[in-house]
């Protein structure tokens, strides 16, 4: 196993961490076993939450006797003081523990949310009390989509972890638009969740049990997002020790070759489905360079940020697709582009749709 500074937290946590969101789908006994397991092959840094039903019951029960060989992160959905620091002294209760390694603020995914989190009576001042008492050690935030906030959040200083979500399609836009970078650059610890874009990135299992290609799929996926180096750890769920052994065996393998890194995107290509916030593009660059200069993913990441983000953050969207030197009407339909592409992209008709819809939300915003 390969070990990782958490930022500033002093922590090493295992670059293959455990996300403790699918133990409510397993018994308790397998729960045990599995947690056990995990340890045992060096696993040491567990994420749950206090939303993942009875996953912070099911990890005290397991662990209890072995405390110290683990660090343990939790989260509050709460967005003022009084629930927090309930949550905080609940999570205390149900992990068996008298001390909580790592506790975020959950999926604080709007301006609103922010703003509540962070007044004088919001969420984070129960935190900070809890560390100041000893009851936890460290302060984190996950967020999901709104770049915004997860500048203000790391901007702040108040907290030594961020939790983002990140695989190589990057559907959230999170390396892409710098916000990994400017957490490294502030010394966050900085932990990845949804590295198979919440299960989409492999093949659904038939009756028949896992799909051929699946494993290999997984190892790349998790290889890519290790082979970064602003990854602290990254967290897959799990449920089964076949997939824990599976995802362990991944920390120890060399960097992804640019060979690898083609299969990776030809296989992700070839499940043949729209992803997270309905992206189709799988922003591989394969398709590039374009005769007229087309930004062609760009594009495609503008229109699958307006097209599939909620209201509040479509803007997003029109954002990337009012900086691009090079607009999709340029496109000449040489078509070059699309027997590269491997998810199969009709590339030109796609570019005339973005163009129409994207153009169409300028001119109502100026209106
Ligand atoms: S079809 Fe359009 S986007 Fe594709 S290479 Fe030709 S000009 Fe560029
Ligand atoms: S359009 Fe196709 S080739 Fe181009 S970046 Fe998207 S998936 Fe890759």
């Amino acid at each position: 196993m390969l070990y990782r500074s958490l930022g500033k937290t002093g922590l090493k946590v295992s670059v293959i961490g455990f996300g403790a969101i699918k133990l409510p789908e397993i018994t308790v006994d397998d729960a045990v076993k599995l947690l056990n397991k995990a340890l045992d092959l060096g696993i040491n840094f567990i994420d749950t939450a206090r939303n993942y039903r009875d996953s912070e019951t099911k990890i005290g029960i397991a662990l209890k006797s072995r405390r110290d060989e683990f660090y343990i992160a939790t989260k509050t959905h709460s967005r003022d003081a009084d629930g927090a620091y309930k949550d905080i002294e609940r999570s205390l209760k149900e992990l068996q523990t008298d001390y909580i390694d790592l506790y975020q603020l959950h999926t604080v995914s709007s301006k609103e949310a922010y703003k509540k989190v962070m007044s004088s009576n919001g969420a984070l001042q129960a935190l900070k009390r809890a560390r100041q008492k000893g009851l936890i050690g460290h302060i984190g935030i996950t967020i999901h989509r709104d770049l915004d906030v997860m500048r203000w959040a790391i901007e702040s200083g108040e907290f030594e972890t961020i939790m983002l979500a990140y695989n190589p399609l990057d559907p959230e836009g999170v390396e892409r638009e710098g916000i990994l970078k400017l957490a490294k650059e502030y010394g966050m610890g900085i932990i990845i969740m949804k590295p198979l874009s919440g299960g989409q990135l492999v093949l659904p299992e038939t009756e028949m049990g896992k799909q051929v290609g699946n494993d290999r799929l997984v190892r790349l996926c998790l290889r890519y997002i290790i082979s970064k180096d602003f990854v602290s750890t990254v967290i897959p769920g799990m449920k089964r020790i076949a997939e824990l052994e599976e995802n362990v065996g991944v920390a120890d393998m060399p960097p992804l070759t640019k060979e690898e890194k083609d299969e990776l995107f030809r296989l992700i290509g070839s499940l043949g489905k729209s992803f997270r916030y309905g992206q189709i593009c799988l922003r591989c660059g394969y398709c590039l360079p374009c005769p007229q200069g087309i930004p062609i993913p760009d594009v495609f990441r503008a229109y699958d940020a307006y097209i599939g983000y909620p209201e509040e953050v479509k803007e997003v969207g029109l954002k990337i697709y009012e900086s691009l030197k090079v607009k999709p009407s340029a496109c000449i339909e040489c078509r070059q582009c699309v027997t590269k592409c491997p998810a199969g992209i009709d590339i030109p008709a796609r570019l005339k749709e973005a163009y129409k819809v994207l153009e169409e939300a300028l001119r109502r915003r100026k209106a």
